[in-house]
């Protein structure tokens, strides 16, 4: 068996077995040894029932005292049934489990394994795991990797596929000189790919994240050599014109806020840019709600204006959709034929749009990153811009500049990072950053609660909708458990329905939702025809509507403190004071003092860094980028050595091991 070959040779895997596969992305062998685990399970000793508080993450050692019920719900089929140890009982709740039934009997004793919730004043654990004492025992000794599944694959089914493969991650080379990976302290490379998939133990666990992360940098440092060298050369065929600039300062002189000094010196910067001699190739740094649509507006205005297409890519079809209203609106005024291309438009929506493109007939498209496919083709694409999008596509400017005159590029980026890495990590880019905040924009006001806190802050809701308002609520999470993601913030929509009364409109908004529909509904959120917008995180990227003052987040302990940063950017948007709550569902001091960080500093790099300082010693993943950077473990703040360290090799290597990298 060879990397190359069909995950079909895998033995156990058949034709079935083999597509389901193929939803995840994994063709071959080589595309499962690279199928990250996204979190380990690590189980703990049971604890006494009374010792146990609201949002633990606990095993109790039960016996079953109830008879099993199991009853038709509203959506789904509801097993419950009540366990005890001397010290207290809890509830057992599973949904769409009905053989369960017949599983537990009356009197029999076992270990469950979930998250607490307090219902009235009752203990209830929902879709608990379930152990007998001897099985137990050996999870407690075990490390498991959790991956990410789409429906007809199981966690179990993958872990069982690369323990077939585990001959072939040995055989893969290991491209580095043992030198250096004496001196430097690096796990030799198939070992690193093993104990990602089967750790050992935490302190191994570490050492493999830490080489897997070195090596994706290293690719990523060698491959930006090669375009800064072929960029920074490149002629600039889509030189904007006079007419444009002029047009560009009316725009400026129409809008209604006054620019800020970081907006018109990255304004300045891209003017310059697309006048002179070579390409651009230019980063817009800024935190979220810095501004930076505008900028990529007038970069596009200028580049139209002057005769030549230009693209928007987001990493969203929301996002798309909201900034093709955007630019629309504020491009009125210049008759520029601007596009939506989205994967759920009709085939003939897209065939119209790629005719425009071919033709020359729109002058602006916005969407995904479908839009430069290689059957996209352009008339005369002048300016690619990407916001929020992964890390300046390397691979898409690669693609680009295979099909020709290569466009300017703009990259618009809310990560922060402090400038010794962006140095590195955009060595082939220039780079602006956008210190300031408009000016009339009030600070968020930040308050970390308890769940009692609940009522007030509906209370509070109901106030500011009475005042114009509106609001976004991020649903109390669903772990491990995605069947039930979409149903738990219906849930909770319809109870939040129920609390504010029926003058005030909620709706909802899951990951599992047709885009279509996602779009309607930020549509009606975006024109005030909803009042509270409950969601899952989907909504982080991006989203602007400057009415919203209001960000409630459930289960705020549960998130990586830069991911709650971006959540509360949804606010703060407008001229209005907005609020931002924060529900501490589980009430340690650890969590208390993570949270702490968000209300006293609104300082995306600050935050970011805390995030890592105050991470326990089971977040292996690290801090969830906004999208920025293509690596699949690689991170910028937790692995800042490995950066450095690549940053030192590729210096030493040069183009060495170009190609030899398997990733
Ligand atoms: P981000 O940098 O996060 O992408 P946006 O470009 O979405 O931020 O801008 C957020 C909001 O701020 C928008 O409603 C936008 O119209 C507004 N805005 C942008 N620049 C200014 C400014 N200089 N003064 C006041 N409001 C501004
Ligand atoms: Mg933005």
């Amino acid at each position: 068996m060879r990397l190359e070959d069909d995950i079909k040779t895998v033995k156990g895997i058949g034709d079935k077995t083999a597509q389901n596969f193929n939803k995840l992305g994994i063709y071959n062998i080589k595309d499962l040894v690279f199928y990250y685990p996204r979190s380990y399970k690590t189980y703990s000793e049971p604890v006494p029932v009374s010792s146990v508080t609201e949002g633990d993450r606990v095993a109790v050692f039960c016996r079953v005292v109830t008879y099993v019920e199991s009853h038709k719900g509203r959506r789904y089929n509801i097993t419950s049934l009540t366990a005890a140890d001397d010290t207290g009982s809890i509830r057992m709740v599973w949904f769409n489990m009905p053989f369960l039934r017949n599983l537990f009997k009356k009197g029999d004793s076992y270990i469950f394994y979930g998250i607490i919730k307090i219902k009235g004043n009752m203990r209830v654990m929902e879709m608990p795991e379930y152990f007998t004492q001897i099985k137990y025992q050996k999870a407690l000794s075990t490390m498991q990797p959790i991956y990410p599944l789409k429906s007809g694959v199981t966690n179990n089914s993958i872990t069982r596929a690369i323990e077939a493969v585990k001959d072939v991650v040995l055989s893969i080379p290991e491209y580095l000189p043992e030198k250096e990976i004496n001196e430097r302290g690096l796990m030799p490379r198939c070992d690193a790919l093993l104990q990602i998939h089967f750790p050992k133990d935490e302190a191994t666990l570490r050492e493999a994240l830490k080489r897997i992360a070195f090596d994706e940098f290293l690719e990523f440092l060698i491959r930006i050599r090669s375009l800064r060298e072929s960029t920074v050369t490149e002629s600039n065929y889509h030189v904007i014109t006079d007419e444009s600039i002029s047009k560009k300062d009316g725009f400026i002189a129409g809008l209604p806020f006054e620019l800020t000094e970081g907006q018109k010196a990255a304004i300045a910067d891209i003017e310059s840019d697309m006048k002179s001699e070579h390409v651009m190739n230019r980063l817009i740094q800024g935190d979220v709600g810095s501004g930076k649509t505008v900028v990529a507006v007038m970069a596009l205005l200028m580049n139209s204006v002057s005769g030549h297409q230009g693209a928007l890519m987001v990493p969203t079809e929301v996002l798309a959709m909201q900034h093709f209203e955007d630019v629309c609106r504020m491009l009125r005024p210049y008759k520029l034929k601007v596009s939506l291309l989205t994967g759920s438009m009709t085939a003939k929506e897209k065939r119209q749009v790629y005719s425009d493109l071919k033709s020359g007939a729109c002058d602006i498209v916005i969407g995904t990153h479908a839009i430069i496919q290689d059957s996209t083709e352009f008339k005369d694409l002048g300016l690619v811009v990407t916001d929020e999008q992964h890390r300046f596509g390397v691979k898409q400017r690669e693609k680009l500049s295979e099909k020709g005159r290569i466009p300017h590029i703009l990259i618009m980026s809310a990560t922060p990072i402090p400038r010794t890495l962006a140095i590195i990590l955009y060595a082939d880019m220039d780079i602006s950053v956008i210190k300031d905040m408009p000016a009339e924009r009030k600070r968020i006001k930040n308050c970390v609660v308890d769940t009692s806190y609940r009522p007030s802050a509906y209370k509070f809701i109901q106030q500011q909708i009475a005042e114009g308002h509106q609001a976004y609520v991020i649903c109390p999470m669903v772990e491990e458990n995605e069947i039930t993601e979409a149903e738990n913030v219906i849930n909770y929509s319809d109870d939040l329905q129920r609390e504010l009364g029926p003058s005030i409109k909620v709706a909802y908004l899951h990951g599992k939702m047709k885009e279509a529909e996602k779009k309607d509904i930020l549509h009606s959120f975006v024109n005030k025809e909803i009042d509270v917008l409950v969601s899952t995180t989907v909504i982080e990227v991006g989203i602007n509507n400057p009415n919203a003052t209001i960000m409630m987040i459930e289960n705020a302990e549960r998130f990586g403190l830069a991911q709650l940063h971006q959540l509360r950017g949804r606010v703060g948007r407008g001229q209005a004071q907005s609020y931002c709550i924060f529900i501490n569902v589980k009430k340690s001091k650890d969590s208390m003092e993570r949270l702490k960080v968000l209300e006293d500093s609104n300082d995306g790099f600050y935050i970011a860094s805390e995030d890592l300082r105050l991470r326990g010693p089971g977040d292996f993943f690290g801090i969830r980028q906004s999208g920025d950077m293509d690596f699949k473990i690689a991170d910028i703040y937790n692995y800042s050595d490995m950066l450095r360290l690549a940053q030192d090799i590729s210096l030493v290597y040069g183009r060495e091991f170009d190609g030899k990298i398997v990733l």
